[in-house]
């Protein structure tokens, strides 16, 4: 049996099934809720490891959802949703949302979804340790000492790539939405501050891809960025 016990949050009952079948397929265990409101119900009184969440609910609004769930639990939230609109999905990922899906959406991208929360949570754990190294393939950064090295050797980077980087890595597998990393960055998120993100994210990527090519740092369109687990 697999371990994760995720919670499916969804009001259309062939998606729900959908969603449920490959579950069961895949030995996840799961819980079932219909609306907001047993949404959050199921979330405190279960503690699911992952929950999956439908936007367009028939009694509160997913967003909603997450800012509530917010309040007391970091439990990765993938969003699921119609909502194709950019400012939906970074609505649901600025309100904690941790990743999303657009519907209609296959299987296979819902469980590759669910294998990058997973990669996620249990990267997470040396960081609750407080550990001081955070390792991603041939990436390494030592908190402590204020480097990055990619192959052993160490990146020559600009404070704002290294912050940039420590906060990729520090939320890594999770979708960051361009207004989060610039709230970090420069404590705003004006247009001007967007796209020198950008500029400094192309510099970054170029600085972290070099020689080995493989790629460290996914771009979501219109959305923001995030930093991808890589397999050893
Ligand atoms: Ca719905």
């Amino acid at each position: 049996m697999n371990k994760y016990l995720i919670l499916v949050v969804e009001d259309d009952v062939p998606i729900r099934n959908l969603i449920t079948t490959t579950l069961k397929t895949h030995d996840y265990r799961y819980l079932i809720a219909p609306n907001g409101e047993s949404a959050i119900l199921e979330a405190s009184s279960h503690n699911p490891d992952i929950i999956l969440l439908d936007l367009g609910l028939p009694d509160v609004d997913g967003v909603e959802v997450i800012k509530k769930i917010r309040t007391w639990s970091n439990v990765p939230i993938i969003v699921i949703s119609a909502r194709s609109e950019d400012t939906d999905k970074i609505e649901a990922l600025d309100a904690g949302a941790d990743d999303y899906l657009t519907k209609p959406f296959s299987v296979e991208e819902l469980l590759a979804r669910l294998r990058v929360t997973q990669r996620r949570l249990s990267m997470m754990m040396p960081e609750m340790q407080n550990e001081s190294v955070f390792q991603n393939g041939q990436l390494k950064v030592d908190y402590a000492a204020g480097c990055a090295y990619m192959n052993g050797e160490e990146l020559h980077l600009t404070p704002i790539e290294y912050k940039l980087l420590c906060l990729l890595c520090q939320n890594a597998g999770k979708v960051l939405t361009h207004t989060f990393i610039t709230q970090k960055i420069w404590g705003s998120s004006w247009e001007n501050e967007i796209a020198s993100l950008r500029v400094f994210m192309a510099t970054l990527r170029k600085k972290l891809e070099k020689g080995g090519g493989v790629q460290y740092i996914q771009t979501h369109i219109g959305v923001g960025y995030r930093m991808m687990k890589i397999e050893e």
